[in-house]
């Protein structure tokens, strides 16, 4: 089963391994597909699950709630966001704005048959609308019961500062930052990891597994496996395509002996990893299929010795981005 973590310096306790349904509900999967995924992550302990308004168009958030129908609410930690900066409809349908804030908000909790959202993020940060009308009215958000906490992703450690401390002054408190972190991609550990400890920020980290480059199934030189991400043409195949490199594929599967000595697949190796840094509060991981659940779940509890890390650090040396 699966641990959990106390998101930022609050009571509530997350699954460290957390359901996410980008790029999937709603778009690559069908929707029995999705519900037998969400039955995979409640049967294997997960009670966090994360979507967006943005996802396939708001049909990620529908679908989620259609899965999810029928489960005991106390049970479950369900979390959205507002604010995707491409494609507004109106001039107004966009943006971290009051306005924007309390009509995203209902739409997501109709969208996901709730009266309640337990963690509410900014998607991204809005440079046009003041940080204060923002925190006001996630303020008033968390007044009226729809959002019992706030969170951030994708903001700068500086961002998270003057947010922390305007929420702090309004009476919340800011718990989370969503950024993307993997063995592959650590941008987060210089600056928005000690400004978030400082602060009483947890990460909750996205695409810890590459978006599935990091369970070694791509292969340098060779055609990506059929029905993965990489060959989903309604998005998926753009957004892996930053990692789709023979360097990067080829420097994967130095990985293996590692996974191997610790008894586990890469694709668990790749979840563990994320864990092993205490200041993430949940691996954010997707899955096209349950048994991928399945098999991602067991990277909870995992301990990756000192030396193992090391050897990690050096098979990727030449490809992380820092
Ligand atoms: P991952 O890195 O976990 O990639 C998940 C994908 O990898 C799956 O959909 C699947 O794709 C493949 N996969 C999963 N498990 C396995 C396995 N055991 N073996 C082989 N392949 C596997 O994360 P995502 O990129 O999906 O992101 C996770 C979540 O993070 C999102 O759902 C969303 O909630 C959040 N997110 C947040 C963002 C933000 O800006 N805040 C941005 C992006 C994501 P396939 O089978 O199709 O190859």
């Amino acid at each position: 089963m699966v641990n959990y973590r106390y998101l930022g310096n609050s009571g509530l306790k997350i699954s460290e391994i957390t359901y996410g349904n980008w790029l999937t509900h709603g778009s690559q999967v069908e929707n029995d597909v999705a519900s037998a995924c969400v039955r995979a992550a409640l049967d294997a302990g997960i009670t966090t699950f994360d979507t967006a308004d943005v996802y396939a168009n708001t049909a990620a958030e529908q679908v989620l709630g259609d899965a999810l129908k029928g489960e005991r609410r106390e049970s479950l930690e369900i979390f959205t966001k507002v604010y995707w900066p491409t494609g507004p409809k109106g001039p107004n349908d966009t943006g971290l704005s009051r306005k924007h804030i309390m009509e995203s908000i209902n739409g997501s909790l109709k969208r996901l048959d709730t009266d309640y959202v337990d963690l509410y993020q900014a998607h991204r940060f809005d440079v046009e609308t003041p940080l204060e009308e923002t925190m006001q009215a996630f303020a008033d958000v968390v007044r009226q019961g729809k959002a019992l906490y706030i969170g951030v992703s994708e903001w700068t450690a500086d961002q998270i500062r003057d947010g922390a401390a305007l929420a702090k002054e309004l009476g919340f408190q800011l718990i989370s930052s969503q950024p993307q972190y993997s063995m592959l991609w650590r941008v987060i550990e210089d600056e928005v990891v000690p400004a978030s400890i400082e602060t009483g920020v947890s990460q909750i980290v996205w695409s810890p597994m590459a978006q599935g480059v990091l369970s070694g199934k791509y292969l340098p030189g060779q055609p990506a496996p059929a029905g993965s991400r990489a060959t989903d043409e309604k998005g998926g195949a753009q957004t892996i395509s930053r990692f789709m490199n023979d360097e990067t594929l080829t420097a994967v599967q130095n990985l293996k002996p590692v996974a191997d000595e610790l008894g586990l697949s890469m694709a668990q190796l790749s979840v563990a990893w994320v864990l092993q840094n205490d200041n993430v509060a949940a691996a954010l991981v997707g899955a096209s299929r349950p048994e991928q659940v399945a098999e991602n779940v067991k990277a909870s509890g995992v301990t990756i010795p000192a030396e193992l890390m090391k050897q990690i650090d050096a098979a990727l040396e030449d490809v992380v981005v820092r």
